[in-house]
């Protein structure tokens, strides 16, 4: 598959190197010309209120609305779930709290029990991360710390609220590719 990873800003080529450990063709999407030819998306973790307005400047912001209605896959991780979510794509129906965790300080990892769909045990690594404080009738939780869901999806969308790609674990981008 041609995986295009959202490489704006933030943690891009992580993602780049799990994509191409599985298998699979990594394309760094900056432009609409570099979304072309693009069969699933991710959208990496960095600053949200950075990746924001240049999504909305490169048009990127309505291609991915448009794609994911066409039930293109796409996984936000961090500030991907922020762009995905009701504060600003709204293509999940989940609201989120930024840096609800606390500061860099307060960045920390435990482990997280996933049903994907099978259970499985994996290390969470949060990052200055968005809390998932609400979540519509049809987002399925994949993964919960504590109460709180870290792992959802509805349809073809895909949220993370702590960062896969910087384990080496890559059970969680194999489960993304196979919902396309
Ligand atoms: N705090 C960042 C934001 O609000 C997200 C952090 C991350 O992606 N690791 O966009």
């Amino acid at each position: 598959m041609d995986v295009g990873i959202l490489a704006l800003q933030g943690a891009f080529a992580e993602h780049a190197r799990v994509i191409e450990k599985l298998g699979h063709k990594a394309i760094e999407v900056r432009s609409l010309a570099d979304a072309k030819k693009v069969e699933a998306m991710i959208l990496p973790g960095g600053e949200s209120t950075a990746i924001l307005p240049l999504l909305k400047k490169t048009g990127l912001d309505q291609w991915l609305t448009e794609k994911v209605k066409k039930g293109m896959p796409v996984f936000g991780v961090c500030a991907g779930l922020i762009l995905l979510s009701g504060h600003s794509l709204k293509l999940i129906d989940v609201d989120v709290v930024r840096n609800a965790y606390g500061g860099q300080l307060d960045s920390f990892e435990d482990e997280l029990e996933l049903h994907i769909p099978r259970n499985i045990k994996f290390k969470g690594i949060f990052i200055r991360a968005p809390k998932i404080k609400k979540i519509g009738k049809k987002v399925q939780v994949l993964g919960r710390h504590g109460r709180t869901p870290v792992l959802v999806r509805q349809g073809n969308v895909l949220a993370a609220s702590f960062h896969p790609e910087l384990t080496d674990d890559t059970r969680i981008h194999e489960y993304f590719l196979k919902m396309g």
